[in-house]
C-alpha cells in the first residue's frame, strides 16, 4: 500500500487520518504542530506521542524532508542560494533574500518547467515533475531551520509554473499560512504566473488574498509570442481580463513584471504601448534587467535603456520598480543553479552526499 504523505494533509484530513488509526483527535493536534511549527525530520522527535503511534506513523506515512546538497552565498548582498534534493533523487533550488521588511524565500513549485519561455533556464529541459505541496513547504521549513531567521515572506517565483501544478500550490498556500502551523500571512506571498488564463480566473474564486505577479514582458502579442510560447494559446487581452476579474474578486494590486532584453521589447515605443496597455490596471510593472542564461543569446538591456523605459511609465502615470539584483554572484536567475549542479554531475564533479553542508 502506498505510504500517505503526511506532510502535505490539510489539518481536517490528518484528523481523519489519526480517527481512522483509532487514536484520539487531540493527538492530530499534536502531530500537526510537530509538522508545521517545529517542522521536524523525523516521526522519532514527536516527543509527545507514544512510542507506538510514532512507529505506526511511520510505517504508514511519510515524512517529506528536503536535503540541502548545496548553498552558496552572496559575497555583495548575502542572498543564499539553496540546491535541494527530493527523496527521488530529484533536486530543486530555492533563493533567501533579506530586505528590509524582512526574510523572503522565493521558491520552486515544479521540477523543471514546461512552459519554454526563451530567456529561462528552468525550462530548457522541460518538466520533470509537479512538486507536492510538502516539498514546497520543506523549501521554507528547511531555509528558516537552516539560516535560524524568521521568514516572513514567500515569492512563488522559482523554477516552474504555479498554475500548472494547480491543486499542489493552493494547496501549499492554505498550508503555510494557517494559523495552527507556519503561519505565514498570506498578504506576504506572491505567486507569479506566466499568463494561464482559467488558472487566474480559478486562482481569483479561492478567497486567498496572495499577491498575483503576471509575467508580462511585452506589450504586444507578436513578440509576446516569440519570448513566451504560452501566449500563443492566452493573448494579452484575455490575460488582462483575467487580471482585471483577479483585482475585483480579491481586492489586491497586481504586480506586472516585465524583463527587459535589448532590442527585442526595451524600446520606447514599447515603454509607450506598456503605459497604454495597463491603464487602469491596478498594479505596478516591476523591470527586470534580463538575466542572460548561457544556452540563449539575450543580452540585458543598458542601463540608459532601462531608465528611459521607466521613465516613460512614469510620466504616463504607471507605478513602476526596477528589480534590485540579489544574489547575481550566486546564479540567482531562475534554473541556473540547478543546471549548473546537474551539468557538473553528469561530469563527475561533484558527489552529493560530500556537498552537504546544512544538514
Ligand atoms: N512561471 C512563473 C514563475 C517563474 S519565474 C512565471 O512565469 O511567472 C519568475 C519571473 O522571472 C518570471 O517573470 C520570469 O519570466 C522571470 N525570468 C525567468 N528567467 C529570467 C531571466 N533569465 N532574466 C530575467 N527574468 C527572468
Amino acid at each position: 500500500m502506498e505510504k500517505t504523505d503526511i506532510r502535505s494533509l490539510s489539518f481536517s484530513e490528518l484528523e481523519h487520518l489519526i480517527l481512522e488509526m483509532g487514536e484520539r483527535p487531540f493527538r492530530a493536534g499534536q502531530i500537526y504542530g510537530w509538522l508545521h511549527q517545529k517542522t521536524v525530520t523525523d516521526f522519532e522527535q514527536m516527543g509527545n506521542l507514544p512510542k507506538q503511534l510514532r512507529k505506526r506513523l511511520s510505517e504508514s506515512c511519510n515524512l517529506t524532508v528536503l536535503k540541502p546538497v548545496q548553498v552558496k552565498v552572496s559575497s555583495i548582498d548575502k542572498t543564499r542560494k539553496y540546491l535541494f534534493q527530493l527523496a527521488d533523487g530529484n533536486v530543486i533550488e530555492s533563493v533567501w533574500m533579506q530586505y528590509h521588511h524582512g526574510c523572503s524565500v522565493c521558491i520552486s513549485s515544479q521540477v523543471g518547467c514546461r512552459m519554454g519561455c526563451k530567456f529561462c533556464a528552468s525550462t530548457l529541459e522541460g518538466l520533470e515533475r509537479d512538486l507536492t505541496a510538502a516539498e514546497m513547504l520543506e523549501q521554507v521549513y528547511r531555509i528558516q531551520a537552516l539560516s535560524e531567521e524568521r521568514i516572513s515572506h514567500i515569492v512563488l517565483m522559482g523554477s516552474g509554473e504555479p498554475f500548472d501544478n494547480y491543486e499542489n500550490v493552493v494547496r501549499f498556500l492554505r498550508l503555510v499560512s494557517d494559523e495552527r502551523g507556519f503561519h505565514i500571512s498570506l498578504r506576504n506571498i506572491t505567486v507569479s504566473t506566466c499568463g494561464i488564463v482559467p488558472g487566474i480566473r480559478r486562482f481569483a474564486e479561492e478567497g486567498l488574498p496572495v499577491t498575483l505577479a503576471l509575467s508580462l514582458h511585452a506589450p504586444k502579442d507578436k513578440v509576446r509570442q516569440e519570448l513566451m510560447p504560452v501566449a500563443k494559446s492566452y493573448p494579452l487581452d484575455e490575460v488582462l481580463d483575467a487580471c482585471k476579474e483577479y483585482f475585483t474578486k480579491t481586492g489586491r494590486r497586481l504586480t506586472f513584471e516585465y524583463s527587459l532584453v535589448k532590442n527585442v521589447n526595451d524600446n520606447p515605443g514599447e515603454a509607450m504601448a506598456l503605459a497604454r496597455l495597463l491603464k487602469g490596471m491596478h498594479g505596478h510593472v516591476n523591470l527586470i534587467p534580463v538575466n542572460p542564461v548561457s544556452e540563449r543569446n539575450f543580452v540585458r538591456s543598458d542601463k540608459r535603456a532601462i531608465l528611459e523605459f521607466q521613465r516613460i511609465l512614469e510620466q504616463a502615470g504607471i507605478a513602476v520598480t526596477v528589480r534590485r539584483e540579489m544574489g547575481r554572484d550566486i546564479q540567482g536567475a531562475c534554473g541556473q543553479l540547478r543546471r549548473s549542479f546537474l551539468e557538473k554531475k553528469e561530469q563527475g564533479s561533484i558527489d552529493p552526499g560530500k556537498e552537504n553542508k546544512g544538514g
